[in-house]
């Protein structure tokens, strides 16, 4: 085959790669035929195995290894950062990201376009930080300034606009709400944590209870398949109107929790219990603690792909949204530019639940 453009995805078991090592090697999608690589710390994962990639093992934070790995790669055209060390801290994302430019610059006289994925955090901060200060008011639009306090973000950001500045490359920079994806390897996925939570219930013949609070239960939230965001990194790739912008990305519509929770029961075959009136939050992070080996019984009966309890859900990250509120932003950048891809929230959910279902990561 000849290729007109190379991909090289770094993170490509993660909740957005994992979609991106799906799509980029279609017949159909824009750009193509695309040649892959695929590139993330650990062995390549059994349920990732059909994706027609290139797989590299590569520990991104390591640059000797990393020049080493990526410097044969001399025929990458397009770069899809979607990784992160799972630490929000600054130091260790950019060195991780430095490390991929420096390494693939230089050897690749044909690349062109860098995508760079963040998130909303940029409009109300990191988790975990000491500095506060006051979030955005949403719905978040892409023009608000930074806040005043450390984000990795902003250093992805000063590298990619520095280093694509300096080799005339063009660049996106992706802000997507709360994904929606598939991935068992992603540390942070709400539908896997989710499932996981009503499998482990369902197991124990208890109710699916919302731990969150009555905010969360009753607003509005939105959320992005990760598809939806793989469509939007490739969008911004070849699309000339797309090119050194900055974009948020959701599906285009808002849900509330408590119309989740009920198709999460129903999905799962549970009896829910909502939002009780003066509950206080329940953490589920806490509730799970003690389960690892309930979910190695639950993966050996059902000839699960093997998963651990710890990688496999983020109870932590569900705690955090379920206490969550106000964080919508707005596509209206993305749609006067030309990109008016969106997903229905619901069958969203439903259609992540099935494929895990279909590749054999939850029962
Ligand atoms: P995931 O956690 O889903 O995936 C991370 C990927 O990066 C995995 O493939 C992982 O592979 C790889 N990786 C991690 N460390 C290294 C390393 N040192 N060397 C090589 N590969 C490595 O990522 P997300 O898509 O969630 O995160 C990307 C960005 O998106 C982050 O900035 C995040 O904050 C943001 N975001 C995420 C949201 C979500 O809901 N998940 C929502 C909005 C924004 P391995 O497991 O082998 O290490």
């Amino acid at each position: 085959t000849s290729y007109q453009s190379v991909a090289l995805i770094v993170g490509v078991t993660g909740i957005v790669g994992s979609s991106l090592a799906e799509i980029l090697p279609l017949p159909d999608t824009p750009g193509g035929p695309w040649k892959v690589y695929g590139l993330a710390r650990r062995p390549r994962p059994a349920w990732n195995e059909n994706h027609p990639i290139h797989y590299i093992q590569c520990d991104v934070s390591n640059k000797d290894e990393t020049i080493a790995k990526l410097s044969p790669l001399t025929d990458i055209t397009h770069i899809f950062y979607v990784s992160w060390m799972g630490t929000e801290e600054c130091k260790v994302n950019a060195v991780m990201f430095q490390n991929i430019l420096d390494a693939a610059i230089p050897n690749a006289p044909n690349l062109k376009h860098i995508c760079l994925q963040t998130g909303i955090k940029h409009y109300f901060g990191l988790f975990e930080t000491d500095t506060k200060s006051e979030p955005h008011d949403s719905p978040f639009t892409e023009d608000l300034p930074r806040l005043n306090q450390p984000n990795f973000y902003h250093n992805l950001e000063d590298i990619l606009y520095e280093e694509t500045s300096k080799s005339g490359l063009t660049w996106s920079v992706h802000r997507p709400a709360l994904i929606f994806g598939v991935s068992p390897c992603s540390m942070m996925n709400i539908v896997s944590t989710l499932s996981v939570y009503a499998t482990i219930c369902k197991h124990e013949k208890t109710p699916l209870v919302y731990p969150g609070t009555k905010a969360s239960w009753n607003c509005y939230a939105d959320a992005v398949d990760a598809d939806l965001i793989a469509e939007h990194q490739i969008w911004t790739a070849v699309e000339p109107n797309a090119k050194n912008q900055v974009f948020n990305c959701n599906n285009g519509d808002v849900f509330k929790w408590k119309h989740i929770w009920k198709t999460l029961a129903e999905q799962f075959g549970l009896e829910m219990v909502g939002y009780e009136e003066g509950k206080e939050q329940l953490s589920l992070q806490e509730m799970m603690k003690d389960k690892g080996p309930v979910w190695d019984e639950i993966v050996k009966e059902n000839k699960l792909v093997p998963t651990k309890l710890e990688n496999i859900a983020a109870f932590w990250f569900a705690d955090i949204a379920f206490m969550s509120e106000n964080l919508l932003s707005s596509m209206n950048k993305n749609k006067e530019h030309g990109f008016v891809g969106f997903r229905n929230s619901q069958k969203s959910f439903v259609s992540c639940i099935d494929k895990m279902k279909d590749y054999k990561i939850i029962p």
